[in-house]
């Protein structure tokens, strides 16, 4: 399965994949960090179809076209706002990366890219989040044969360092 995984430090709206994932918000409207880089790349047609899309609960993913992006879709999932850890934080984020696979599966996707989920303006710790990410990829690639490929691009040499060892103890 190992094989089915790569890690790389980018940019995400680069990415030559069928999917990318967006670190959104529950409005689907657009924001900073990665979501804010997804939506000046693809373009104002991403915010008309987000908009019609009303929203996503925290844990879950909604699908997009990718316009102007060089990948197909975009997978929108919304991450939880760290609060410590006692506010189902673990298991929202797992649902996350549950959901985007699932969307993934189901639209035949063969390659996607994750951003780190969380870990920017909602403050979730790096490590913990990267754990939880790719034990939810390893499951899911155990029981599915689409996506082929999970890429995790990693903006910046921290978040690079953390998702090699930690793919170290969990591959
Ligand atoms: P969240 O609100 O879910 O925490 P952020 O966008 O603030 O989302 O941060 C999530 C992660 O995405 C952080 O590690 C941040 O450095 C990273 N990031 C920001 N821009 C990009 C980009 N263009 N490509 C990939 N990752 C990015």
């Amino acid at each position: 399965m190992k094989e089915r995984i790569k890690i790389i430090e980018g940019d995400i709206t680069k990415q030559e994949v069928d999917a990318i994932v967006n670190a959104a918000n529950t409005s689907l409207l657009g924001g900073g960090g990665v979501d804010g880089a997804i939506h000046r790349t693809a373009g104002p047609e991403l915010l008309e179809e987000t908009r019609k899309i009303g929203g996503c609960p925290t844990g879950e993913a909604r699908v997009s076209k990718g316009y102007l992006l060089p990948a197909k879709w975009v997978i929108h999932t919304v991450g939880p706002v760290w609060a410590g850890g006692h506010k189902n934080e673990e298991n929202l984020l797992a649902g996350c990366y549950r959901n985007s696979l699932k969307a993934a599966a189901e639209l035949g996707v063969k390659s996607i890219a994750f951003p780190s989920i969380s870990t920017g303006a909602y403050r979730f710790p790096l490590n913990r989040a990267t754990e939880i990410a790719m034990t939810e990829t390893r499951k899911f690639l155990g029981t599915n044969e689409n996506p082929e490929k999970v890429i995790f691009v990693c903006f910046g040499e921290k978040v690079l360092k953390t998702y090699q060892q930690v793919f170290q103890r969990i591959f």
